[in-house]
């Protein structure tokens, strides 16, 4: 437990308290963004998702925790000028975060090229209730995990 970032399980705690009963399968338009506003996205998703929780070198450091949508699921409203990125190893993840604020509300992850990783404590506090489904991802060891994790149909068209 000790590698949690407890603020981070707090929102998602706190957001699992107003549970509401709804089919997982009706979409819901989600908006979020950074800390300093400048990056605003809309998403639409099912109102629980699946949040990995991957202990990859990067992940860890920046606990990562991401649900992913499809590529048509997800559209940048205003900030692509403001988005910087990083990359490292294989450079296929897209580690795209805020110029200002620093903040990583959406990426591009290596497993999912056709789809985006969105951040569930990015999504805005005012708007429906995202519930989040925590797994974890061992991202340590990405090779074998990939192969039997469910996230690769995360991002498959609806
Ligand atoms: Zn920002």
């Amino acid at each position: 437990m000790s590698s949690f970032n407890l603020e981070a399980l707090t929102v998602l705690v706190r957001r699992n308290v107003f549970k509401r009963m709804s089919s997982t399968e009706d979409l819901v338009l989600f908006h979020g963004g950074c800390h300093c506003g400048k990056i605003r996205f809309q998403v639409s998703t099912t109102p629980v998702v699946d949040v990995y929780n991957c202990n990859c070198s990067i992940c860890r450091k920046k606990q990562n925790l991401h649900f992913v949508v499809p590529d048509d699921s997800f559209k940048l409203l205003q900030g692509e000028d403001n988005l910087t990125c990083y990359t490292f190893n294989q450079h296929k993840a897209k580690h795209l975060f805020c110029k200002t604020c620093g903040v990583q509300s959406f990426y591009k992850p290596r497993s999912n090229p056709n789809g985006y990783g969105v951040m569930p404590h990015c999504i805005d506090e005012d708007g429906p209730v995202l519930e989040t489904n925590v797994k974890y991802f061992d991202g340590k060891n990405w090779e074998k995990s990939i192969v039997n994790s469910d996230i690769l149909a995360k991002s498959e068209k609806r």
